[in-house]
């Protein structure tokens, strides 16, 4: 109760009426896939909004974090770094060939912006972006996420903003057709936020091609679809892409830390090789940050995060696929999936809301689409065990059993 009257007072008002109407547990502990609440109960996490693919703490995420933490959590940035060199050569090394050089900030919407402000110092002032992006909330970052119930209080935003239809690479040649060499062109491989929407095979290599013959920068924001989730290290691997400014965010501290990072080609991050002072931040490639992103992703490749994320999202997809049956598609309009970003798209918002809590009562966290409030989202860790996947299974079965009461 005193939670709710802080967050009443202090976090906002709505935010503590919808807390408090659903009845929300206050999460105090987590390990792996399980948050527990205030009561000791574990939940389900296939929430998290994509943070989670290695788990809540994962121990050798938190082993290097402890150890980083003893000895030099953030530096002076007067003098130089090894942690911070061994991550970017490590991202680096994860990273589609050609993407050599790198940035480090810590939220998504921070890679965003120094996309884009690389896009500009580099002559391309246009930037075109697609129906139903999400890339975050800062005012570039919002400039370029298609959601007009969150860009009309904050109108004018950047200029010279063109939204062309996903999925569509006619529709973008078209807009590439004039000074396509002034132009860069920012998505993602599968839209998370934006309802889990996936382009039809072969849209990503004629979006790289299109991009190449006009002359233009290709952005590719992989702040949800990395690190595993889509099945490979990243969306755009699918589709033997490379793009010249790849975005990772999210699950890049390993769930323990946030951590965002820009991975460019030399001829994209030239701007920051001239002048570096163009763009930086305080925390930008903080140690104890640093030491988790080079745990982060030698436990991607030790444990085979990408194949097992294919493999378990199969599964989970086909479960969620049975239990839309016992609901019907008047209820269910469709379930949509790559990996471990699941989507299922449910005929109102109320729809959706009610799914949520019939989860939440079985105990299992999902997440709404911040883009599309029918579509409710599962990004589960990789790590499930055979007995989650049965809560999972049991859980969106009976939640879809309840849809229609
Ligand atoms: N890009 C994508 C694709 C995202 O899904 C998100 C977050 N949902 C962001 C950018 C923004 O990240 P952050 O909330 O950390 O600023």
């Amino acid at each position: 109760e005193t939670i709710v009257a802080d967050y009443e007072r202090h976090i906002g008002r709505a935010a503590a009426r919808l807390a408090g109407q659903t009845g929300q547990p206050v999460e105090v502990r987590s390990e792996g896939a399980l948050v527990w609440d205030e009561e000791g109960r574990p939940h389900l996490d296939c929430g998290g909004y994509g943070v989670f693919i290695l788990g809540h703490r994962h121990p050798a995420v938190l082993d290097a974090v402890r150890r980083q933490l003893d000895r030099h959590p953030l530096a002076t940035r007067s003098l130089l770094s090894g942690e911070l060199a061994e991550a970017a050569q490590r991202l680096a090394a994860a990273t589609p060939a050609g993407l050599e050089r790198v940035y480090f900030a810590c939220t998504g919407a921070e890679a965003v912006e120094a996309a884009l402000k690389l896009a500009r110092a580099g002559g391309r002032r246009r930037v075109i972006a697609m129906a139903n992006g999400f890339h975050g909330k800062t005012l570039g970052a919002l400039s370029v996420t298609d959601r007009l119930a969150f860009q009309t209080p904050f109108r004018p935003l950047l200029p010279d903003i063109t939204t062309v239809p996903f999925g569509d690479a006619e529709a973008l040649r078209e807009a590439l057709a004039h000074d396509g060499r002034k132009a860069c062109v920012i998505l993602e491989p599968v839209q998370g936020e934006g309802g889990v929407r996936i382009p039809p095979p072969g849209y990503l290599r004629e979006v790289a091609d299109a991009c190449g013959e006009a002359g233009a920068m290709l952005i590719l924001d992989e702040v949800q679809s990395g690190l595993g989730r889509l099945g490979t290290w990243w969306g755009c691997d699918a589709e033997g892409v490379r793009p010249d400014l790849l975005l990772a965010g999210k699950g890049l501290g390993g769930g323990c830390l946030p951590v965002s990072a820009v991975v460019a080609t030399e001829a994209a991050f030239a701007p920051l090789d001239r002048n570096p002072r163009l763009h930086s931040s305080t925390f930008s490639g903080y140690p104890l940050g640093m030491a988790a992103v080079t745990a982060t992703l030698e436990t991607i490749e030790r444990e085979d995060i990408p194949a097992r994320a294919q493999l378990l999202g199969k599964r989970l997809y086909e479960h969620v696929i049975e239990a839309s049956h016992a609901a019907g598609p008047e209820l269910v309009r469709e379930v949509r999936g790559r990996g471990l970003l699941i989507g299922v798209e449910l005929s109102h918002p109320r729809v959706a809301g009610r799914f949520m809590h019939e989860l939440l009562a079985r105990r299992v966290i999902a997440a709404h689409s911040l883009g599309t409030d029918t579509v409710v989202r599962f990004t589960p860790p990789a790590t499930l065990s055979e007995t989650e996947v049965d809560w999972f299974a049991n859980a969106v079965g009976e939640a879809m059993a309840r849809l229609g009461d």
